[in-house]
């Protein structure tokens, strides 16, 4: 039997790219028996009624599922900060590496609009850069404008799925377009829904960039903390979870406990001030969140 990947869901139809065919499938009776709906970036097995048409028989299991938008299998999250308009947010940042990481997709940290910044700015950008780099993130520094730093990008994207996220204007469109999207193998009218705010139709579609797939829509649109509990934080911020190993105390959350590695390290400068006061906001946070019952 053919296998595919599903490139997009609509209207009870299911879009598998097989080889660089596109077969439009149907799912079988089963997928409601066992409450399995086929999502966007689902591995499926499928069977060819001819060239174009088939019915799905069989959904891989998958690696994590996101809700918004919904999609399976997200290999990669491209982080999209723009250094300059809107001015570059460690906050921000923090804030979308946790929600990355506790989901277990690997972050990739992109600053668009390096050619509008002046030499300060340009320092600044590259000390960040170093630091999350030294925290074992990649950063690259790129421009649509000029394309700069986009050959670099192209190999992340190979043999995976990645999703775009990062706050509206930071040029998330601007770049998935300088990235030369294979438009020919979208299966609808050519529009590009990244950089859209708010979706009212939630619809997404994967789109062919180089040797990878990219979502149409962005991820990680609702920033908030609704499932993550203050134990989890030390594992999404992950120079903690490496000094915690010689805190005092097993669970040690960093906070008012002794003998405390990360707050050590962040005395020290080992790391950065940003990356602990943000990770106490968080805890706070979490802490302050209503009840979800
Ligand atoms: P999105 O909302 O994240 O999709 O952002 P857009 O791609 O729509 O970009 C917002 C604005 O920034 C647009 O006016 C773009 O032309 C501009 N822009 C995006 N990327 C760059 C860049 O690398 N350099 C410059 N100079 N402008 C950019
Ligand atoms: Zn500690």
């Amino acid at each position: 039997m053919p296998e595919g990947k599903i490139l997009k869901a609509l209207s009870g139809f299911y879009y598998v790219i097989s080889g660089s065919e596109i077969v439009q499938c149907r799912g079988r009776g089963v997928f409601r028996k066992n409450k399995i709906t086929p999502l966007v970036g689902d591995e499926v097995v499928f069977q060819a009624e001819n060239e174009f048409e088939g019915y799905i028989l069989e959904v891989k299991e998958r690696k994590n599922e996101l809700v918004r938008p919904p999609i399976a299998n997200v290999d990669q999250a491209l982080l999209v900060f723009s250094a300059v308009e809107p001015s570059f947010s460690t906050a921000l940042l923090n804030r979308f590496l946790v929600l990355v990481e506790y989901n277990n997709i690997q972050p990739l940290i992109v600053i668009t609009k390096m050619d509008l910044t002046n030499d300060k700015e340009k320092l600044q950008i590259n000390k960040y850069a170093d630091e999350y780099r030294t925290i074992g993130y990649e950063v690259l520094l790129t421009s649509s404008e000029t394309e700069a730093g986009l050959e670099e990008l192209y190999p992340h994207l190979d043999g995976r799925i990645s999703v775009f996220a990062g706050q509206s204007g930071v040029g998330k469109s601007s770049l998935l377009n300088a990235l030369k999207p294979d438009l020919d193998l979208k299966t609808d009218i050519i529009s590009s829904h990244l950089g859209r705010g708010k979706h009212t139709t939630r619809h997404v579609e994967l789109i062919k960039v180089a040797n990878g797939l990219v979502a149409d829509t962005p991820g990680f649109s609702s920033l908030e903390f609704t499932e993550i509990e203050q134990e989890d934080l030390n594992y999404c911020f992950p120079e903690f979870e490496l000094a915690s190993e010689n805190c005092k105390f097993r669970g040690c959350l960093h906070l008012a406990e002794p003998k405390c590695a990360v707050k050590s390290e962040v005395e020290n400068g080992t790391i950065p001030e940003y990356r602990y006061s943000d990770y106490k906001d968080f805890i706070q946070e979490i802490r302050d969140r209503k009840p979800r019952y």
